[in-house]
């Protein structure tokens, strides 16, 4: 076996131990906390910082497989466009902001030629861009305005949070394998069950936001602002769903 392939295959190991000995708890814990509007500041910071450090095991993998230059901002960038979801406002630069407060979290004051286009986007930030009310952690700055913990750190949680069989499967996930075309519908019943009928029209009448994945009654991003896109509740309809043929299992099932 080549230098580079042994090399490759150690970072791979190290990725594969940091996600399931540190990443994934970590994930599922975001998720927990976010769902029950129970996120307290330092939390958010903490997990921030250990998604971020995530980033830097696929630089990482990244540097061993390929002869082209890579950084972490093309890192980010793959991700991103990897986990693309069609029809989102907020949801689709999340990888490269976990590194942006990252950046933050970790300087008093970011250098102003350093980080120069950051600055230039968000402002001077500092820890202080991310703030806590009741349970919800928000970012904050002039022209941006969301809910960090659904938008950016719930939604990663559930892009990356699952197991690997095998340490060569993280490749997959650098190059968004299992993300590329995500839909954002994502059924939770088997449509060619037919006793799930009810259920999948339940689904489909009641659609959730594709930025926070709430249901339209509990989504607020109509109260927030990305630089100068507004938020507004964007629905995941099934573009595909046929009432007409659901209808007809829900009928012929309760005869
Ligand atoms: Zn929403």
């Amino acid at each position: 076996m080549s230098d580079k392939s042994n090399k490759l295959e150690q970072c791979l190991q190290d990725y594969y131990d940091y996600h399931h000995f540190i990443l994934l708890p970590t994930l599922y814990e975001v998720d927990e906390k976010v769902s029950n509007n129970n996120l307290k500041l330092h939390q958010a910071i903490g997990f921030n910082m250990v998604i971020a450090h995530a980033l830097d095991y696929m630089l990482a993998i990244q540097k061993e497989r390929s002869d082209e230059e890579v950084n972490r901002k093309s890192i980010m960038q793959r991700l991103d466009n990897g986990y693309h979801i069609e029809g989102g406002k907020f949801i689709n630069n999340k990888f490269q902001l976990i590194d942006a407060v990252n950046n933050s979290m970790k300087h008093i004051r970011l250098a102003p030629q350093r980080y120069k286009k950051l600055i230039d986007e968000y402002g001077h930030m500092s820890f202080r861009l991310l703030v806590e009310d009741s349970g919800i952690v928000y970012m904050k700055t002039e022209r941006y305005q969301f809910d960090y913990g659904r938008i950016v750190l719930r939604s990663i949680s559930r892009t990356l949070g699952f197991s690997y069989d095998e340490p060569d499967m993280i490749l997959g996930t650098i190059d968004g394998e299992d993300g590329y075309y995500i839909q954002a519908y994502d059924p939770d019943f088997d449509p060619s069950d037919p006793s799930t009928a009810i259920d999948r029209m339940v689904e489909y009448c009641n659609p959730t936001c594709i930025d926070c994945d709430e249901g339209e009654n509990d989504c607020t991003c109509e109260e927030f602002r990305y630089g100068d896109v507004l938020g507004e509740f964007c629905p995941d309809f099934d573009h595909e769903f046929d009432v007409d043929s659901t209808m007809a299992e829900i009928g012929s099932s309760w005869k």
